[in-house]
């Protein structure tokens, strides 16, 4: 669009303000460009940031003198970069020397003007065409841009992937994936506006890393962003300038980021897929607490594909009954001898190509996308059944716990679904436990408190499993009722380590004391271990010291063993 098409469309008289200490400079060049503008003047560094507040809505261009008492053209240059409102005003640095220019355009500036001012069409021709540029960027920021960050959206981010690849075929490009540890506990603990601080900030740092080396930025989802650079091989020194000045931005060190980064990336694949990988990396390191990096390589690329075809045959693996539940022994070891007091029901995929897959290796994967929901209740109902069938056959009702995955709780019919199944096999909701981990209380403990009385009022029982492995307050662990506590595995096997290893055990057995419920420690392997948690006064354990998970045939005899026992 040319500069007479817009003024004869809109017909309005732009306004620039002219930053410089010289009357006499100011006065050249304001009488160049009057003709097609208002103009404003600014004597100094100072009361050209007052004027720019001032009209920063109707301001369309900003010409800057560099060398000027109090504030410098260059700390100018700076604060309107670094502020998101000022930052869409274009500013022309105005120079003499040459040296000064790559700088101020390093800076952000849109373009320059060398003095002495002696080809006026020269620099009308740049104000237009600055003014023209920002103009049009602008409105593409208004419909592309995400407010709060003020990065394209993912949407116009592929595009402009895309359209980059087209200019520059050659250029090695790395595709990098960020995300925020643990954002959601972020924003619980701090309130959403310290969140969206943080996201501002977090978005501040990758402009600047992208005007410093050539790229384009994206927030995709809530913490998530994406970058597309110019290859580079010192992501050490990248990841350590973003944390620097997001630490001194949001005045905390405990931000931490994760970065996976995809490099000098293959263009024959397709800009999103491309992406896809650099999540996959950046995935990859979920369980961090520290800011860290990973590169996508071969193993990844495998692992990754090995995922896809997971998913892919989950529902024929369901059809074709390739899923068994295993039943792992619970023991009761409050009296002088152990007795069996329940059991857990443990997922396994007998995989027609990879034989025996372990539940590790595709739960995480199904409960990103929201299957696993189909699979719990498959397990769920296996469950019932067998329970009824060892009490048909037994003349007992062996307790059997069943996981509950974070997604099983926002499903509606979940109540009711469950009730029917242990109406249909007549069994009691007190035999029939439900294990849910600890991190998905933290993640909603709202939804989450309503779910799990309700589920206790129709008499189930509540285990939160993998205790201390999440962020439970006592606070929030006062005010939910649950009817065991399940600690961590990873507690037990640090537990023969040393002395804080056992203090640990101590401290949640005694925070179940206070809650007065049973504690369950599970992973326990060792004569040793076994001693120590007795001593300690743990309730029912759960390990390879008695079992591993075991196919039902298998389970019976530890019930007949119970029975004869009696
Ligand atoms: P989890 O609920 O914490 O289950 C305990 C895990 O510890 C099981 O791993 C069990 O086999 C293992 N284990 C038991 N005793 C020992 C021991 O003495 N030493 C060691 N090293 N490990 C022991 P598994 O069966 O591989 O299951 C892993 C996770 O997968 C489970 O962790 C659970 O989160 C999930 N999972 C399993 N089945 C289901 C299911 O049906 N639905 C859902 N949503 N998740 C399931
Ligand atoms: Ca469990
Ligand atoms: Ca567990």
């Amino acid at each position: 669009m040319s500069e007479s098409v817009r003024n004869e469309k809109d017909n309005i008289r732009r306004l620039v303000l002219i930053v410089d200490d010289e009357q006499i400079n100011r006065r050249l060049l304001g009488r160049i460009i009057e003709g097609e503008y208002d103009v404003i003047y600014a004597e100094d560094g100072e009361q050209a940031l007052d004027l720019i507040r001032e009209r920063q809505k109707t301001l369309s261009i900003i010409l800057l003198d560099l060398i000027m008492p109090k504030i410098d053209g260059y700390e100018l240059l700076n604060i309107i970069r670094d502020d998101h409102e000022l930052s869409r005003i274009p500013v022309i640095v105005l120079t003499s020397e040459r040296t000064a220019e790559v700088k101020s355009l390093q800076l952000g500036a849109a373009d320059f003007i060398p003095k002495p001012y002696d080809m006026p069409e020269v620099i009308l021709a740049r104000v237009r065409r600055s003014i023209e540029l920002a103009e049009d960027n602008i409105m593409i920021s208004a419909t592309e841009t995400d407010t709060l960050s003020g990065l394209y959206t993912k949407k116009y981010f592929f595009q402009h992937c895309r359209r980059y690849d087209r200019y520059y075929p050659d250029v090695p490009m790395d595709a990098v994936a960020f995300n925020i540890n643990r954002f959601h506990l972020i924003n619980e603990l701090n309130g959403r506006s310290y969140g969206d601080t943080v996201i501002a900030a977090v978005a501040a740092q990758l402009r600047r890393i992208i005007s410093e080396s050539e790229g384009i930025a994206c927030r995709c989802d809530s913490d998530v962003f994406l970058m597309y650079i110019k290859h580079c091989d010192d992501y050490d020194s990248i990841l350590n300038s973003i944390t620097s000045g997001l630490n001194s931005a949001v005045g905390n060190s405990r931000i931490h980021l994760r970065m996976g980064v995809y490099r000098n990336c293959d263009k024959s694949a397709d800009v999103e897929e491309r992406f896809d990988r650099a999540n996959f990396a950046c995935n990859s390191l979920r369980v961090s607490y520290s800011t860290s990096f990973t590169i996508y390589d071969d193993t990844m690329r495998k692992r990754a594909i090995y995922a896809e075809k997971l998913i892919g045959d989950m529902d024929a693996g369901v059809a074709n009954r390739q899923f068994k539940v295993y039943y792992q022994p619970k023991y009761n070891i409050t009296g002088d001898e152990p007795v069996l007091s329940s059991a857990e029901a443990l997922i396994r995929w007998d995989h027609p190509e990879y034989g025996f897959v372990h539940p590790a290796s595709f739960i995480p994967l199904f409960e990103k996308n929201g299957l696993v929901h189909k699979l719990d209740q498959y397990v769920w109902k296996e469950v019932a059944v067998q329970m009824r069938e060892w009490r048909d056959k037994f003349g007992i009702t062996i307790p059997v716990s069943v996981n509950v995955s974070r997604l099983d709780i926002y499903d509606p019919e979940l109540e009711s679904m469950l009730l029917g199944l242990v109406k249909e096999n007549g069994l009691e909701p007190y035999d029939y436990i439900l294990e849910i981990t600890e991190s998905a209380y933290t993640d909603n403990s709202a939804q989450m408190t309503e779910t799990v009385n309700k589920l206790r009022e129709d008499g189930f029982r509540i285990e939160m499993d993998d205790f201390g492995s999440g962020y439970s307050s006592l606070n929030m662990l006062g005010s939910l009722y649950i009817d065991a506590m399940k600690l961590d595995m990873l507690f037990i096997q640090k537990m023969c380590e040393d002395a804080k290893g056992m203090k640990m055990i101590q401290l949640m057995i005694d925070i179940a004391r206070f809650l007065n419920i049973p504690v369950v420690a599970e992973g326990v392997e060792t004569q040793e271990q076994y001693d120590l948690l007795k001593k300690a006064g743990c309730d029912v354990i759960q390990g390879y010291y008695f079992s591993k998970p075991v196919p039902p045939e298998e389970f019976e005899k530890f019930i007949e063993a119970m029975i004869k026992q009696h």
